[in-house]
C-alpha cells in the first residue's frame, strides 16, 4: 500500500472515528446523568409518600373520608410533582378505594375492587411509569405505593401516588440537545480540519511533482547552457579575427555587419550567463567565498571598463572614494553585482552623470549607484527584482536585455546578508543601493 493512501484511511478513520467517539461519549454521560437523577427522584417520590401515609392515618383510622379529601388536595396543590394521590384501606377481601384524586384510577379499581399489588411484601414500593394524565399527555413519573400502618404496626391501609419527573426531563432534554448541538459543531470542525488535511497533503504533492520538474528543468537549462558557452566563444573568436584583418582586409560593408553578429554573440553570452546563474541560484549550486574584498578597486575596474562606453553616450561615471572600502564578502559575487548596476545605469541613461558613493551604517556599508536616467514609474519599481521582469515602453524597446540581472544579484546579496534597495522618478533618474557587511577596515 502506498504513502498517499495510508494517508487517506488514517484520514477517513478519524473523520469517522471522532464525530462516533463523540456522540457514544455524550450518550454515555446523558445516560448516567439521567440515572442519577431518577434515583435522586425515587428516594424524593418514597418520602414524599412516607410523609403522606403518616399525615393521613388518622383519617384512614377515623374513616374521615372528606378530611383526607381535602388533605389530599392540600398536599397535591402544595408539591405539584405529586399527582394522581390515592389512599386504599384494607379489608377482608383486599383495598378498597378510600379516597381518591385520581380517576382513572377510581374507575379502574371500583371495576375489579381488588388493587393487585403484586409488589406488597416489601414497603415502599415504588417503580417508573408514564403517569396517565398531565394536561393530556402522557408523562414519566415514579409510582409509589406505601403502607398505612397503625400503632401495632399492621398494614391498615396503602397509599399510592405518582411522582412526575417533568421537571427533570425538560432539563435533561435541554441537556442532551446541548450536547448535541456542541457534538455536531466538533464533529463540524473536525471535518473542515480533515479537508484542510487533505489539501495539505495533495499540496505537498504537488510540491514534490514541482521539485522534481524544476530539477529537471535546472539539470537541462545547466547542461545546455554549459555547452552554448563553449561554441559561442569560437564563434565570438574567429569572427573577431576576421574583422582584425587576420585573413586579409575585408570591405566595411562586412566588418560592419560582422560588428553585429559580435553584437548579437555578446548578447547570446550574456543570455546564457544569465540563465547558468538562475539555473545555479535554484538548484542552491552557488557557493560563496566570505572574506574581506577591496570593493573600491573592484568598482574602479569596472568603471574603468565602463568609461568608453558611457562617453559614447555623452554620461560621465562618477566614482572618487577617498580611501578603499571593505567589504566582507564574495569578490566575484561583488563584481557582478556592481557590474549589472552600472550596466544598467548606462543602458538605461540618455546622458548625464552615473554617480557611485559608499556610506557608513552600522556594521554595513551602503554603496549607492545613482543615474539621471530614463528612471521608472512606482509600479514598475515594485516588480523590478522579479524574475525576467523588463520595463516595456518606448525608451526601452531598443535596449536589450534579459530581465534578470536584478533578480540574480538580489539573490546574491541576500545569500552574502545585505540589501538591496531602490528609488526612482520616472523621467528623473535611479538609485539603487546596496547595503553589504563592512569588513572593518577604515574607510572614507
Ligand atoms: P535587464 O537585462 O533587462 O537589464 P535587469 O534585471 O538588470 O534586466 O533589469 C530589469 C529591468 O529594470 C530592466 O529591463 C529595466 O527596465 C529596469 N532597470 C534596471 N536598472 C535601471 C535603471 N538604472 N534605470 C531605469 N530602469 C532600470
Amino acid at each position: 500500500m502506498n504513502k498517499t493512501r495510508v494517508q487517506i484511511i488514517y484520514s477517513l478513520a478519524i473523520l469517522f472515528l471522532i464525530p462516533a467517539l463523540l456522540a457514544f461519549n455524550t450518550l454515555l454521560l446523558a445516560t448516567e446523568v439521567r440515572q442519577d437523577y431518577d434515583r435522586e427522584l425515587q428516594s424524593r417520590a418514597e418520602l414524599a409518600n412516607s410523609v403522606m401515609a403518616v399525615s393521613v392515618r388518622d383519617y384512614v383510622e377515623t374513616d374521615d373520608k372528606v378530611t383526607a379529601s381535602e388533605r389530599l388536595t392540600q398536599l397535591s396543590e402544595s408539591q405539584v410533582e405529586l399527582q394522581n394521590i390515592t389512599i386504599l384501606t384494607r379489608q377482608p377481601d383486599g383495598y378498597e378505594v378510600f379516597s381518591s384524586l385520581d380517576k382513572d384510577f377510581v374507575i379502574s379499581t371500583s371495576d375489579t375492587l381488588q388493587f393487585d399489588i403484586s409488589y406488597s411484601r416489601k414497603w415502599p414500593v415504588a417503580k417508573n411509569v408514564a403517569a396517565k394524565t398531565l394536561n393530556g399527555a402522557d408523562t414519566r413519573a415514579w409510582n409509589v405505593v406505601t403502607p398505612i400502618t397503625n400503632d401495632s404496626e399492621q398494614v391498615i391501609g396503602l397509599v399510592s401516588s405518582d411522582y412526575l419527573t417533568t421537571d427533570v426531563d425538560e432539563k435533561f432534554d435541554a441537556t442532551l440537545s446541548r450536547s448535541l448541538v456542541i457534538m455536531v459543531i466538533s464533529a463540524g470542525a473536525v471535518i473542515v480540519l480533515l479537508l484542510n488535511h487533505f489539501r495539505l497533503i495533495s499540496y505537498v504533492g504537488l510540491l514534490k511533482k514541482q521539485k522534481e520538474l524544476n530539477q529537471t528543468m535546472g539539470d537541462f537549462l545547466s547542461v545546455a547552457t554549459h555547452e552554448l558557452k563553449a561554441p559561442m566563444t569560437m564563434i565570438k573568436g574567429y569572427i573577431a579575427n576576421v574583422i582584425d584583418g587576420d585573413h586579409g582586409k575585408i570591405p566595411k560593408a562586412a566588418k560592419d555587419q560582422l560588428e553585429v553578429a559580435v553584437n548579437q554573440t555578446d548578447r547570446l553570452n550574456d543570455l546564457v550567463k544569465d540563465l547558468l546563474n538562475v539555473s545555479r541560484i535554484e538548484q542552491g549550486k552557488l557557493s560563496f567565498d566570505i572574506k574581506p574584498v577591496n570593493a573600491s578597486e573592484i568598482i574602479k575596474m569596472i568603471v574603468g571598463n565602463y568609461t568608453a562606453v558611457a562617453a559614447k553616450k555623452d554620461l560621465v561615471i562618477k566614482y572618487e572614494p577617498t580611501d578603499d572600502v571593505w567589504l566582507m564578502a564574495d569578490a566575484g559575487r561583488v563584481q557582478e553585482i556592481f557590474t549589472n548596476l552600472i550596466d544598467n545605469a548606462v543602458k538605461y541613461s540618455v546622458k548625464g552623470e552615473i554617480m557611485i558613493q559608499h556610506k557608513v551604517d552600522g556594521k554595513k556599508i551602503v554603496t549607492s549607484v545613482r543615474d539621471t536616467g530614463i528612471g521608472m514609474t512606482a509600479d514598475e519599481r515594485e516588480r523590478l527584482f522579479q524574475r525576467f521582469y523588463r520595463v516595456k515602453n518606448e525608451k526601452t524597446k531598443n535596449v536589450s536585455g534579459t530581465g534578470l540581472g536584478l533578480w540574480i544579484i538580489k539573490q546574491y546579496i541576500d545569500k552574502m546578508g545585505g540589501d538591496i534597495k531602490v528609488d526612482s522618478l520616472e523621467g528623473s533618474g535611479t538609485e539603487f543601493r546596496v547595503s553589504l557587511v563592512s569588513a572593518n577596515k577604515k574607510i572614507s
